[in-house]
């Protein structure tokens, strides 16, 4: 199908545009102000996405526009700068008269418009990395990341966009968790630019598969789906989603799309999709690298609810121009980790002592940063911004992992919360209030000092313990936090182990 906007079509459906946005939009000011419609196509060859945008304003619109392009992506802790992939930027008026513009600072472009307050900018993004906060265009496949292709009028974030892409001949499929438009299924609007750029699109010839679970919509596209279907992919995370909503006790989607890449490193939570390289395959070489994964999985699934909606007030409103520093990172990306055990074994995918074995891991890997003697795990949340991606030699020796550290955390917040409440109630309590509160009734993040009145509330008494833990650099005593739970830990090898099943081992001929 031909998706393309052609030159001309800011010049003869401007007006019928406009009206029609107005009608539609009337009920947000900002938004009957211009219309912003995009059209991406792939340079297969040389690995770039060629982006239009058909700037569309009313007569009584400003005489200058400043677009802006995001500098960083939401749960990717690092400024990424997506300017810098950014060439060719023009822009022409509805006569095809050039546009004076202007580059103010890195990541701006102010527009000087003419009379009929209409814009054809155009620009090219290199499209070239496997990373999942960054665009890849290949032969037959690509993975947009908006926020390195799509650029916002300053301040108006919050503003309605629309976005079509056109195919190369026999490319087949878009998956993302964007709906697309009912009579083009290349084209999708959507309310802000807040949900455009959280929502990766993965375009081209990939596998991809459609099913409804427990009443919403979930579509899995895999560029490599070798060995995906004996695993029982869908299966085991129609069980992982089971687990969360049983959890929750609510889903905060209509439809979800898991976007599975080939080989590469690392996974983003997004607002109601996930977007993951993988290894390749799913044949595992073993029980526990398949374990491994599904942890993935589910942890990015899980930061659907705690980090997309369960999110410290730093978070939220987002602001693609600064860094959103936070001391509350911990939270979001350490329990998340915990909650990988959490969500596998309630889901009845690993064994409690699977379980064990991946909670362990977060053991094994903090014990040997001598940093813990250096860093808080709070502090380790508010410097994100500096070691992201920081390699430094010294980097053990004085810094810790939040990933690590977190998890650890969240297992002792939870066995502190059930001893004070005598089993009644646990860190899950302290996740659905927060949820509740935060999210569905007052529509904002939560502070640290709501954050730590919540775990009060629900333990009946501040968690003075854990909180040391986390802002301090004392050293936690696993002994007294595992005693009496049934665990016991070997802090030769960094392995728990339930004291039962240590017992009937030894006792075993
Ligand atoms: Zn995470």
């Amino acid at each position: 199908m031909d998706l393309f906007v052609k030159p001309y079509f800011c010049k003869i459906h401007f007006i019928w545009i406009f009206a029609a946005l107005t009608l539609l939009t009337a009920c947000k000011d900002k938004q009957t102000d211009y219309s912003m419609d995009y059209t991406i196509e792939m340079d297969t060859v040389r690995h770039y996405l060629n982006v239009q945008l058909t700037y569309t304003a009313g007569a009584d619109a400003p005489d200058e526009v400043v677009l802006v392009m995001p500098r960083w992506a939401p749960g990717y802790y690092e400024m990424l700068d997506f300017a810098k992939h950014l060439t060719d930027f023009k822009a022409q008026d509805s006569q095809d008269s050039i546009l004076t513009w202007y580059k103010e600072g890195m990541n701006r472009w102010r527009i000087k418009l003419s009379a009929d307050k209409c814009a054809e900018v155009s620009y090219r993004i290199y499209a070239n990395q496997r990373n999942v906060a960054s665009s890849r265009v290949e032969r037959d496949i690509a993975f947009v990341a908006p926020n390195g292709v799509f650029m916002y009028v300053d301040g108006e974030q919050d503003h309605a966009v629309t976005v079509r892409f056109r195919l190369p001949d026999g490319w087949q499929h878009i998956a993302t968790g964007m709906r697309p438009h009912a009579d083009d299924s290349s084209a999708f609007t959507a309310p802000d630019f807040d949900v455009l750029y959280d929502s990766p699109l993965l375009i081209g010839n990939f596998y991809t598969h459609k099913f409804t679970h427990e009443g919403h919509d979930y579509e899995i596209a895999l560029e490599t789906p070798d060995g995906a279907e004996d695993m029982d992919f869908e299966g085991q995370f129609r069980r992982i989603v089971s687990a969360a909503t049983r959890l929750m006790g609510d889903v905060p989607y209509d439809n979800y799309c898991l976007i599975h890449m080939g080989a590469g490193g690392g996974g983003l939570e997004h607002l109601n999709s996930q977007a993951c390289y993988t290894d390749g395959t799913y044949r595992f070489p073993s029980r526990k690298a398949e374990v491994k994964f599904l942890a993935f999985v589910a942890h990015e699934y899980f930061h659907l609810y705690n980090v997309k909606c369960i999110r410290p007030a730093e978070l939220w409103p987002l602001d693609y121009d600064h860094e959103a520093i936070t001391p509350m990172l911990w939270v979001s990306e350490g329990l998340t980790c915990y909650y990988e055990y959490r969500l596998l074994r309630d889901a009845g995918i690993i064994t409690e002592e699977e379980g064990l074995e991946l909670l362990s891991t977060y053991f094994a890997l903090y014990a040997p940063y001598e940093g813990q003697r250096h860093q808080s795990l709070r502090q380790s949340s508010y410097d994100i911004w500096l070691n992201f991606m920081n390699s430094d030699d010294n980097a053990r020796d004085v810094r810790i992992n939040y990933y690590f550290k977190g998890p650890i955390i969240g297992l002792l917040m939870d066995i502190d919360i059930r001893r004070k409440t005598a089993d009644q109630r646990s860190l899950d309590d302290v996740m659905r209030l927060l949820y509740n509160r935060f999210y569905k009734e007052y529509r904002r993040g939560f502070t640290e000092e709501e954050f730590w009145s919540v775990c009060k509330e629900v333990a009946g008494e501040p968690l003075t313990d854990i909180r040391r833990l986390v802002e301090t650099t004392d050293s936690i005593d696993y002994a007294f936090w595992l005693k009496g739970e049934g665990l016991e830990i070997d802090t030769a090898e960094w392995v728990i182990r339930s004291s039962e099943s240590i017992v009937n081992t030894q006792t075993q001929p």
